[in-house]
């Protein structure tokens, strides 16, 4: 259903996800450096305790995140990894969301945290973009409330 042009991982606007690659488990590096809680709650379809070393910064200035391995050349001897590793999980947003819903979710939130929870939270994206027809008219208090959920259901209680 996703339309082929729009990669949901690395959809632009300065959002990004590595969600299923464990980039909210609690020990992420990442989260610690945001100063944030794990995702207790996994994602269907993503291997138990999944927290893969290869997820990194993809851009100078630490915005989006995804596979540093996938972003390079791709040596023959990671032919395993991506065998025993990547393919341990699947994505119900990928196969499920339109471009346009996963456009929405990227352009509301811009970012690699907010973006990944909520475009893994499929009934709550489909609220948002059965009630605003653009992400520009989405209220303030509205989007602060999303996230407010959305890190609700991060938290982990650490
Ligand atoms: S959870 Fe889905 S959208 Fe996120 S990185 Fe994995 S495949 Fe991509
Ligand atoms: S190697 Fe696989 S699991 Fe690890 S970051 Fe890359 S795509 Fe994700």
């Amino acid at each position: 259903m996703t339309d082929v042009t729009i990669n949901i991982c690395q959809p632009g606007h300065g959002a990004s996800c590595a969600l299923c690659c464990g980039s909210h488990h609690p020990e992420s590096a990442f989260l610690r450096e945001a100063g944030r809680s794990g995702f207790p709650l996994r994602p269907p379809g993503v291997a138990d305790g999944m927290q893969c070393s290869c997820i990194g910064y993809l851009d100078a200035g630490k915005k989006t995140i995804g596979c540093l391995v996938y972003a390079s050349e791709r040596p023959p001897r990671v032919e395993s990894l991506f065998r025993t590793t990547c393919t341990h999980f699947s994505c119900r947003a990928r196969e499920v969301l339109s471009g346009a819903e996963i456009l929405f979710a990227a352009q509301l939130m811009r970012d690699w945290y907010y973006y990944a929870l909520l475009v893994n939270s499929i009934d709550l994206l489909r609220e948002l973009t059965a009630r605003y027809r653009t992400t520009c008219d989405v209220p303030r208090e509205v989007l602060e409330g999303v996230r407010a959920s959305l890190e609700a259901r991060a938290l982990v209680g650490d």
